[in-house]
C-alpha cells in the first residue's frame, strides 16, 4: 500500500486527463494523497494564472474524492549551473516541487543546449563522456543545494550523471530521490550506490493518464530487489 503518488500530469502540460480523474484514479488504487506536478514550462508560460486554475481544481478535487490534491510543478533543471526554469515567483506559489533534466524543455542558452544535449542528441548512438557526467552531475547538485526541491525527478534519465554524488547531496539536503515506474531502466547498475547514499526515496508514477496514476508496484517491488530498504521508501505504508 502507498501513501500517495507525488509525481503526475495532466491537461495543464502533457497529460492527457484533468486533476479531477487523477484524483478519482488515485481513490481507486486507495491512494490518501497525491501531487499533481505539471510542467513549468507549460504552466507558467503566461504568469501564474494557469497555476492558480490548477490550484482551484486541486482544491475541487480534493473535496469531491477525499484524496489530498497538492498543487505543484515540475522544473527543469535548465542550465549548467543548475538553474531551475520557474522564476523567483514562480517558485514561490509553488506547493508541492518536482525538478529535473528534461531533453524536451527550452534550455536557458544556446551554450547550455549544446554542452548538455547535443553530446547526448542521439541518445543511446553516442555515449556520454566522462565531461559530460561531471557537468550534469554539478548542475543537479547545485539544483539540489539551491532549491526548495521535494523530489529529485528520473535521476540519470535525460542526462546521465553520477547517481550516487547526487542521491548523496539529496540526503544532505533532505529531497527525496524518485524511483520513476517508467524510468526504471536508467537505474541499471546505479542501485548499489543509491542503497549507499543515505537517501530517502518516493516511488513516483509520471502518469500522463489518469490510468496510470497511482501504478506504483512493480517499481517498488524492482527497488526492494534490488536492495533499497522499504523503509527508506516515504509513500510506502505496508501491506
Ligand atoms: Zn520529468
Ligand atoms: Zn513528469
Amino acid at each position: 500500500m502507498f501513501l500517495g503518488d507525488y509525481h503526475t500530469h495532466t491537461k495543464y502540460s502533457d497529460g492527457k486527463g484533468s486533476v479531477k480523474e487523477n484524483a478519482f484514479a488515485a481513490k481507486a488504487r486507495g491512494l490518501k494523497e497525491i501531487a499533481v506536478t505539471d510542467h513549468g514550462f507549460h504552466l507558467f508560460r503566461k504568469g501564474l494564472k494557469k497555476y492558480l486554475r490548477l490550484k482551484a481544481d486541486c482544491e475541487e478535487a480534493s473535496a469531491q474524492t477525499g484524496v489530498k490534491v497538492i498543487a505543484g510543478a515540475e522544473a527543469d533543471v535548465f542550465s549548467l549551473q543548475g538553474e531551475l526554469d520557474l522564476s523567483e515567483k514562480e517558485l514561490a506559489a509553488v506547493d508541492y516541487l518536482v525538478a529535473g533534466f528534461h531533453k524536451f524543455a527550452p534550455p536557458k542558452s544556446c551554450s547550455d543546449f549544446f554542452k548538455m544535449y547535443f553530446v547526448t542528441f542521439f541518445n543511446g548512438l553516442l555515449p556520454t563522456s566522462k565531461k559530460a557526467k561531471e557537468r550534469n552531475t554539478a548542475a543537479l547538485i547545485a539544483a539540489v543545494k539551491r532549491y526548495p526541491i521535494k523530489v529529485l525527478a528520473h535521476l540519470n534519465h535525460s542526462l546521465k550523471a553520477d547517481v550516487g554524488a547526487v542521491a548523496k547531496a539529496c540526503a544532505e539536503k533532505g529531497v527525496l530521490v524518485e524511483i520513476n515506474a517508467k524510468h526504471l531502466k536508467d537505474f541499471c547498475g546505479q542501485w548499489e550506490a543509491l542503497a549507499k547514499s543515505g537517501a530517502l526515496f518516493v516511488v513516483n508514477s509520471d502518469a500522463h493518464k489518469p490510468r496510470d496514476v497511482g501504478a506504483l508496484n512493480a517499481a517498488f517491488e524492482k527497488a526492494v530487489q534490488e536492495g533499497i530498504d522499504p523503509s527508506r521508501i516515504v509513500n510506502y505504508c505496508g501491506e
